[in-house]
């Protein structure tokens, strides 16, 4: 990758000629230079049409229902003058019930009934907040976290940034391989060290960048296999469920966490980003007993409750049943969007030999392999011709895998439907072919 930051040099003179000196967690967390690369190929190639960014859909942001409430809110001092003070740590109590009840809604949808207790919520910044403090909580330097090859990137540099490692398990179209999960944790154990194994990560619904879902039989056996590799320490296994709700068809699925009978093993994350703004940023965690005070302890510390201010719109706007209407029209939008991607890679793709893609059932994204040969980092002769010359940006697929450099496949792109429109989208899978068609 192009090293895109001015390497601070550990002697670097400050205006007293002392040296500047960063912390550990600062050299660790050199993934995020990926994103910043990626940012400034935007900028810098304006024509370019973005199939990389991960941002959600313009037109379906709830701006004229927001308006609304933030009037209602802020046409009553009482209730404008609590919503503008400090709240608390895990978050709003009327948010919470809210958040209960719309979990209990989602597992009814496939059937599983359970019963989901607010003193377990907490409300957090965006759920990346919470995949972070779980990491804090839970990661020490040299621990292992288990992931599923590929998944999503930004949390291999949580994983990174905090000096643990991310362990691969190759995934297929099920998700993550729960027989070579257990094979890895079988040569874990061999090495004496199983007692470095505090997580497993899955993001269940629709991965990122894949765009797979973990069928429920692994659900079960993962929770299963958690709770048995459990010996030495606690495995916790964090269900990250970003996408649940933009799925376009097929079967709604059980959380993992359903599939947990004492809720001690299923740390569950999820967020109103993609389902309503992200721009909100707010996310929350149904956590295990155990780890409720830790995770708000470290909160604390960090910034003693996310925007009280937008949990105050979000209850109203789930009281007032205003939020399931909008998600089932992002659900439509989203879903034509997939479609118009699914079919311009039939029509530009199709003769192209070694490509394939995975027509995911919701999410963002379509996954896509090329030859071998074609290799799509950042600092290929095919990312640079695909941005400079056919004017079309993706998300290397080699930034979604954890591991060694040979435990990474280098052909493959995540192809974002999110942020540009139908047209563009079309567009854009024609400009990416034609960079193929360059490089064969
Ligand atoms: N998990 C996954 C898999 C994601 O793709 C994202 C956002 N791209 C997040 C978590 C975090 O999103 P947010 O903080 O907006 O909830």
């Amino acid at each position: 990758m192009p090293n895109t930051t001015q390497p601070l040099s550990k002697t670097q003179p400050s205006s007293k000629s002392a040296e500047v000196k960063l912390s550990r967690r600062w050299q660790w967390a050199t993934r995020g230079r990926a994103i910043s690369y990626l940012m400034e190929q935007a900028v810098e190639n304006p024509n370019a049409i973005s199939l990389a960014a991960g941002l959600v859909d313009p037109s379906t942001l709830p701006v004229e229902e927001t308006r609304k409430i933030l009037a209602d809110l802020l046409g009553d001092p009482e209730r404008g003058r609590r919503a503008l003070q400090y709240g608390t740590t895990p978050g709003s109590e009327r948010l919470r019930r809210q958040v209960a009840q719309l979990l209990q809604r989602l597992e009814e949808r496939s059937n599983a009934a359970v019963e989901i207790d607010p003193s377990r919520l907490i409300l957090t910044t965006g759920s990346q907040q919470l995949l972070s403090l779980v990491g804090e909580v839970l990661l020490d330097p040299d621990d292992i976290c288990l992931v599923a090859a590929p998944t999503y990137f930004v949390f291999l540099g949580v994983i990174h940034g905090l000096g643990a490692r991310a362990v691969p398990i190759p995934a297929d179209e099920n998700g993550m391989q729960i027989d070579l999960l257990k094979q890895e944790l079988e040569r874990i154990e061999a090495a004496g060290e199983l007692s470095k194994v505090k997580l497993i990560y899955a993001v269940s619904y629709f991965e990122n960048p894949s765009g797979i879902s973990l069928s429920v039989e692994r659900r079960r056996e993962l929770v299963r296999l958690a709770e048995r590799w459990s010996r030495e320490q606690k495995i916790f296994v964090l269900e990250d469920a970003a996408y649940r709700e933009l799925c376009y068809d097929g079967p709604d699925r059980p959380s993992i966490w359903s599939f947990d009978p004492t809720h001690e093993t299923v740390i569950l994350a999820q967020t109103f980003s993609k389902s309503f703004s992200p721009g909100l940023r707010c996310g929350y965690g149904l956590l295990p007993k155990p780890l409720v005070r830790p995770i708000s302890d470290r909160k604390g510390n960090e910034d003693f409750g996310s925007s009280n201010f937008v949990q105050h719109l979000l209850a109203t706007v789930l009281e007032n049943g205003q939020y399931e209407p909008h998600v089932e029209q992002v659900r439509a939008s989203y879903r034509v969007k997939r479609d118009r991607m699914l079919a311009a890679a039939e029509k530009y793709f199709a003769d192209l030999p070694g490509v394939s893609w995975v027509r995911p059932q919701g999410g963002l994204y379509v996954w896509m392999t090329l030859p071998e040969q074609i290799e799509t980092g950042l600092d290929s002769p095919f990312f640079d011709r695909a941005v400079k010359v056919d004017g079309v940006m993706y998300v290397p697929g080699e930034l979604c895998y954890a591991g060694t450099p040979t435990q990474r496949r280098r052909n493959q792109m995540r192809l974002s439907f999110g942020v540009e429109s139908p047209d563009q989208i079309e567009e854009g899978m024609r400009r990416l072919a034609n960079a193929v068609r360059a490089v064969l």
